[in-house]
């Protein structure tokens, strides 16, 4: 979707892909593939292009140290992308600069779990691992110290968070410029089930003008003070105190075009990924603002049906302004294999005709 992005301006793009299956592989022109944790495999890669940047955070940060020293401008860079890649690092830097963040430490064993628990509110805790979590997978909800064994058998360091009792999930989209402009979309309200991301809403409904301009700045002091360079998303906790305030804390960042800002491919004036090509480049930056009151994004994924095509009849005449964005991913019960965007005046109308579209694609809804 960001080569996509890319096209209208004519700029070209080299893909390093784990496998020609992989979805950008698909379209891409020119594919190498290769495994991006090699180092001699990133070098070769590297060659030749003008500038690299991310679908996905997982390319060791040593390796793009590298290639910094070997003169690739990477975007963002190794020490901005670390605080995508380690939630340790990330909770360390934004506990520093005072960003509002969940109770939380490094802990050891279950025993130092226990502790941590009594040191705070006590259990449940959320414990993850620090690298390599996606869609819910290294995060885990535990009752007591018996609880928590799993999460250290990898081997690897394990962060708890207290429980935040939220009352729903949002996200800061933002986009920044090495030379620093930025701007922001509207903040939207981002539901889960099952602990991966199900629909997006734009703008959050209902959230006060403060608390989103809260959030919009948060994002943006969070961009300067990591000194991002292109799609920032900050996934955000909303919770309510006791007094009934409402306020916000950092759940992680993400510093690629993000799931929870697919919706702006239809419904702002410039997408997330136009505006990540434009920032990558230091081009000025596009329009954020909204095309229409809601928009709406529903993840699609996988069901019953290995062909989701012959559902494309039915979702095309029952609504055509639906916008259909699918991944060319084999269909695996689960996986997200693509998403829709709907949008319009009515936000409950908004809303079921992205569940509906979503629904009868992946089988679970036959009418
Ligand atoms: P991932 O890297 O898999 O996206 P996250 O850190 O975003 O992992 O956690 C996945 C989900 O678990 C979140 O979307 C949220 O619903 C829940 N969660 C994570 N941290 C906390 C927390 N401290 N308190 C309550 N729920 C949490």
């Amino acid at each position: 979707m960001t080569h996509e992005a890319g096209i209208p301006l004519g700029i070209r793009f080299k893909l390093l892909s784990d496998t020609p299956q992989d979805s950008a592989a698909q379209v891409v022109g020119d594919v190498v593939v290769g495994d991006y944790r090699d180092l001699d495999t990133l070098r070769e890669f590297a060659r030749g292009c003008d500038v690299i940047t991310f679908d996905h955070e997982h390319v060791p940060t040593e390796h793009l140290r590298a290639l910094e020293a070997d003169g690739i401008p990477v975007r963002p860079g190794p020490d901005a992308l670390v605080h995508a890649q380690d939630k340790g690092v990330m909770r360390a830097k934004l506990t520093e600069i005072g960003a509002p963040c969940p109770r939380h430490r490094i802990v050891s064993d279950p025993a130092d779990v226990e502790a941590f628990a009594a040191e705070g509110s006590g259990f449940p805790v959320i414990l993850k691992t620090v690298r390599g979590g996606y869609d819910g997978k290294g995060v885990w909800f535990v009752r007591s110290a018996k609880d928590a064994e799993e999460p250290f058998r990898a081997g690897v360091p394990v962060l708890a968070e207290e429980k935040v009792d939220f009352t729903r999930e949002l996200a800061a989209n933002i986009v920044r410029s090495p030379h620093g402009q930025a701007v922001a979309y509207p903040v939207v309200e981002s539901i889960q089930v099952d602990g991966v991301c199900d629909t997006v809403i734009a703008p959050a409904p209902g959230l006060s003008e403060e608390l989103s301009a809260q959030a919009q700045n948060l994002a943006l002091r969070i961009a300067k003070e990591l000194d991002v360079v292109g799609h920032l998303a900050v996934e955000l906790f909303e919770a309510v105190d006791a007094e009934g305030n409402h306020r916000i804390l950092v759940n992680e960042l993400a510093m690629r075009p993000h799931n929870s800002g697919h919706w702006t491919q239809d419904g702002a004036i410039t997408s997330q990924f136009a505006n990540h090509v434009r920032a990558v480049l230091d081009l000025p930056l596009g329009d954020p603002r909204p095309r229409a009151e809601w928009t709406v994004m529903a993840n699609v994924l996988g069901g019953d049906y290995p062909d989701m095509y012959s559902a494309y009849l039915h979702c095309m005449a029952r609504d055509p302004q639906l916008k259909i964005h699918m991944y060319g991913k084999d269909v695996k019960p689960g996986r997200k294999v693509g998403h829709v965007n709907t949008y319009g005046d009515d936000l409950a109308d908004v809303r079921e005709r992205a569940a509906h579209a979503a629904g009868y694609l992946r089988g679970t809804i036959t009418e």
